[in-house]
């Protein structure tokens, strides 16, 4: 007989942050401002407070605003492999809240290749694997 399968299922690595294709927000239905992470309690505008807070998909597009190649393991949710392999750090402005929102590179994309104001698009993938099944995370990957 065979040995169950494990790395079948996908595992977001943070539970309520995004779908399979979108960073999943909120917005507040008082003031129009939108949160990622998603604000579960009450709106952050310290001139509004409602609580009507509903989620929101945020753009799947934005602007590199800025980056960096991490030579030392980062804390979660940033999982990093195993041997330690250098990883990037991408800062995108997205594209219709303005907002800037952190994410890894997408796998087998050269950081050397990377300019500010690049435009990127989400990208889920795995960031490791383990009996449960895959641990999936956004990353950016430019739009080519
Ligand atoms: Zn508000």
């Amino acid at each position: 007989m065979a040995p169950p399968m494990s790395g079948d299922t996908r595992i977001p690595a943070i539970d309520g942050w995004f779908t399979d294709d979108a960073l999943l927000g909120t917005r507040c239905g008082a003031c129009g401002a939108t949160f990622f992470p998603p604000e579960r309690t009450f709106c952050r505008n310290p001139a509004c407070a409602s609580t009507d807070l509903a989620d929101v998909e945020l753009s799947k597009r934005g602007k590199v605003w800025s980056f960096s190649v991490n030579h030392y393991a980062a804390p979660p949710p940033y999982v990093g492999k195993e041997p330690f392999e250098p990883y990037t750090v991408v800062a995108v402005e997205l594209s219709q809240e303005q907002m800037v929102v952190l994410g890894q590179l997408a796998a087998g994309v050269d950081p050397a290749g990377l300019k500010i104001g690049d435009e990127v698009e989400i990208a889920i993938e795995p960031l490791f694997t383990d009996d449960d099944g895959t641990h999936v995370a956004w990353k950016w990957r430019p739009v080519s």
